[in-house]
């Protein structure tokens, strides 16, 4: 195959050479243990808290407020675990969306089997939560809303701020999974009225295996992983030094070209879904128009499966997804696009196609050309097809 595109990047990205260059030393010579004494290893502690505060400042939250955990999924975990018992007595009612990455949903339905009570709110068309819905599901026994801050499959960025306001008025806390968001968009935990937030580091050109969450200081959350006193006591574990250095690069290196790289992504992006919806028929966008990723479009082309979309977009050197990683490999259609409203036969059709900084307009090109010649030949074998245009 002499042509590869990637347009995955929502599902990982690959390690840009600038942050592999930083981690590299702390895999040899630099190798000590932060824990110890002497000054070989001491200088590993410096190295930690040096990048704990390039972190902080990427989100306007203090050094001292960011754990280092093993990803998004672990953040995730922590958030909702730790607050669910740390807050039992005041109340066990959580609210959550119903388009949360599966990291939150199967935790809500961990949470749900130890008595608490979950509300998962919906979505409108666009994939937005309604606020005035929210406001109703308020009890005085609500202890946590958690709202992704945009969303893996389809894009759309949710209504934070106001979210964050309606918390705080509540004296709710408010937790936020923004792997994707995260250097994509502007983030002040402060303005936001954010108390705990998620972040990965292979979503933003760093190493898997690395993530952060941040903990506003003052919540009593107690420790997930037990043993050493790493993390404020809060994530026991030797820290994972070169994680953390290579997260440290990859968000300074991301906070440095957002403005321009989000730019570019947006054009791009939306010359794709121009094209796309403007030379395939009977084709739809999913999730917000404007209010959405820089780097996300996905689509549902009717008469279509998306799996063999996938397969046929392969073999011209195409990395796509219908939706996100997790779900794929099992029949049901995306408990995203079924949320918009989307009837089954419709959801199954989808693709989701997630730009970076390295994609060019000649790759969309290709990649538009060969979604029509797939389409098209997907749709001449499909027996629907055939009887919607003698229907016509
Ligand atoms: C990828 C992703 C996660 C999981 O992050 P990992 O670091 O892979 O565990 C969680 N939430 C969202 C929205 C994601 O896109």
């Amino acid at each position: 195959m002499d042509r590869l595109i990637y347009l995955d990047n929502a599902a990982t990205t690959p390690v840009k050479p600038e942050v592999l260059d930083a981690m590299l030393p702390y895999f040899t010579e630099k190798f000590g243990n932060p824990s110890s004494v002497y000054s070989f290893s001491a200088g590993n502690k410096e190295v930690i808290e040096a990048n704990r505060q390039i972190i902080a400042d990427s989100i306007g939250a203090k050094a001292n407020e960011i754990y280092f955990t093993a990803g998004g999924s672990e953040s995730d975990n922590w958030a909702l675990k730790a607050t669910a018992e740390a807050y039992k007595d005041k109340g066990k009612h959580i609210i959550t969306t119903k388009i949360e990455h599966h990291a939150i949903l199967h935790t809500c339905e961990y949470l749900e089997k130890q008595g608490f009570e979950i509300t998962y709110l919906n979505v409108d068309e666009n994939g937005m939560i309604m606020l005035d819905e929210l406001l109703a599901s308020i009890r005085p026994d609500t202890i946590l809303i958690s709202v992704m801050f945009a969303n893996n499959e389809i894009g759309t960025i949710e209504p934070i701020r106001e979210i964050g306001m309606i918390a705080k008025e509540h004296d709710i806390l408010f937790h936020t999974d923004a792997v994707q968001a995260f250097t994509q968009v502007d983030i002040d935990v402060n303005a936001m009225n954010i108390d705990m937030l998620s972040a990965s580091g292979h979503k933003i050109n760093g190493p898997k295996g690395i993530g952060f969450m941040y903990i506003r200081n003052g919540l009593k959350l107690r420790s997930f992983i037990h043993g050493g006193a790493q993390e404020r006591k809060r994530r026991a574990g030797t820290e994972n030094v070169t994680g953390i250095v290579g997260l440290g690069a990859a968000v300074k290196l991301a906070m440095s070209n957002m403005a321009e790289r989000t730019k570019k992504e947006i054009l791009l992006r939306d010359y794709l879904i121009e094209r796309v919806l403007k030379e395939v028929p009977y084709t739809r966008l999913n999730g917000h128009k404007e209010t959405r990723l820089p780097n996300n479009a996905n689509f549902c082309f009717r008469f279509i499966e998306g799996e063999s979309l996938l397969i046929m977009l392969d073999m011209k050197g195409i990395c796509a997804s219908s939706g996100s990683a997790c779900t794929s490999g099992s029949l049901d259609p995306s408990h995203v696009l079924l949320a918009i409203g989307l009837p089954h036969e419709i959801a199954h059709g989808s693709l989701r196609l997630t730009l970076s900084d390295a994609t060019t307009k000649e790759d969309i090109d290709y990649v538009v050309e060969s979604i029509k010649e797939i389409v098209d030949k997907l749709r001449k074998m499909s027996p629907l097809y055939e009887d919607f245009v003698k229907d016509k």
